[in-house]
């Protein structure tokens, strides 16, 4: 065989998240695009920050071009880790260390590389709690790790330490948790922190190494009604934080985000190295230049989170007042909604017939429910509702 079997199965399936997208955009084209409701990504719709697009303009029209265009330290340019520590630091108080701040293109990189810098060869298990990214799977399995799969409590979405027990052994390295979540919303109490914390230290202790905590937080900004997301280093030491600006400062495309090690985990600066390694192994040293520019001067810009807010209220008002169930998220932009049939795919297929677009959520490892992202116009929330309607009368739910 001339090429991997793995990568290429990678490559040629794609997402199903990515596919209905695509359908969507053809039939924008055929029908119009003011009549398909297309629910599927998860790419924000509330303008960048003017200050990110003034800092960009300034930086473009004024910085010297070798000085932005060219390659930054590996690591990131250290300017920029400062500017991102001094913000945790002012927000959280929690000690953060621009040495060991990697910048990165977006959380996904921060991931792949957490994954690859902590599995050794033993195939070490990292614990995902669904539902989760399904991306997950493929930044663990080809990065030396093994995913697990531990449900959160079905009522709540909080983690159930018990299921957590089931899953947890020797060979467990680490537990990701994505607070505030897609694609549920939920975002994870401070209760449910230090349970998890006290949990992990306990079986730190048990089998006597590190179990490290690999908090994916794209979403951290993103909350709404007052929801309070607790900054997860300052419970529990051996944490990394993946963050991205993808979805705060509205900048997926740009791919810039970074990882952390706590200054106060076990063995920080050889984890760090090991994460550079990972970065340099992985050909992802040197995060977008003007980007981190970017982040030098607006690592404290918080995002306009009025639109979502909005959209979140009138469609949750629309689908509960329908007669569908869906869990009421505090955080994220999605819209988790039970499926009125266990099958998701078939009640996606027939939401599809009023041209709603929406994921279903098995390759999140939930089945049964499917995922709404409200990221979008407040127009389209508004004119998919008499569709929504439609479907929940086909169910009998009203
Ligand atoms: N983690 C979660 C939970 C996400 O939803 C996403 C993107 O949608 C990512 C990670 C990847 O983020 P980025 O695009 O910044 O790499």
């Amino acid at each position: 065989m001339s090429y991997s079997q793995e990568m290429y199965g990678l490559g040629s399936q794609g997402s199903e998240i990515r596919e209905i997208f695509e359908y969507g955009r053809r039939r924008k084209a055929e029908i119009g695009a003011d009549k398909v409701f297309d629910f599927s990504l998860g790419n924000p719709s509330v303008p960048t920050p003017q200050a990110v697009t003034d800092a960009m303009i300034d930086i473009l029209s004024t910085a010297e071009p070798t000085a932005v265009h060219g390659y930054t330290s590996g690591a990131g340019d250290m300017a920029c880790r400062t500017a991102i520590a001094e913000d945790l630091n002012a927000r959280y108080n929690c000690g953060a260390d621009p040495a060991l701040i990697y910048m990165t293109c977006g959380a996904a990189a921060a991931l792949c590389c957490s994954f690859r810098a902590l599995a050794t060869e033993d195939a070490d298990e990292f614990i995902a709690f669904a539902p989760f990214f399904p991306e997950y799977r493929v930044f663990c399995d080809t990065n030396g790790g093994k995913l697990v799969q531990v449900m959160m409590r079905e009522n709540d979405f909080q983690i159930d330490l018990s299921l957590l027990d089931a899953a947890v052994n020797e060979r467990t390295k680490g537990v990701v948790i994505n607070s505030p979540n897609n694609p549920c919303g939920v975002v994870y109490t401070e209760e449910t922190i230090r349970g998890l914390a006290a949990y992990l230290e306990k079986k730190q202790a048990e089998y006597g190494h590190p179990i490290y905590l690999i908090t994916d937080e794209p979403y951290r900004e993103l909350v709404y009604g007052g929801a309070v997301v607790p900054f997860v280093p300052n419970y529990y030491d051996n944490t990394i934080v993946c963050y991205s600006y993808s979805k705060s400062l509205s900048l997926p495309g740009e791919r810039i985000g970074y990882a952390l090690v706590s200054p106060k985990a076990a063995d920080a600066k050889a984890v760090y190295a090991a994460i550079c390694g990972a970065g340099r192994a992985l050909g992802y040293v040197c995060a977008p230049s003007l980007m981190q520019h970017v982040i030098t001067r607006c690592a404290g810009v918080q995002p306009n989170l009025a639109p979502y807010e909005e959209n979140r209220r009138i469609l949750l008002e629309g689908l509960t007042g329908a007669g569908f169930t869906c869990v009421n998220p505090d955080g994220a932009f999605y819209l988790f909604m039970k499926s009125p049939e266990p099958d998701a795919h078939a009640f996606a297929a027939k939401a599809k017939e009023h041209e709603l677009l929406v994921v279903p959520c098995d390759s999140f490892g939930c089945p049964g429910y499917v995922r709404i992202g409200y990221c979008v116009s407040k127009e389209t929330i508004e004119g998919s509702l008499p569709g929504f309607a439609a479907l929940a009368k086909e169910y009998g739910l009203s």
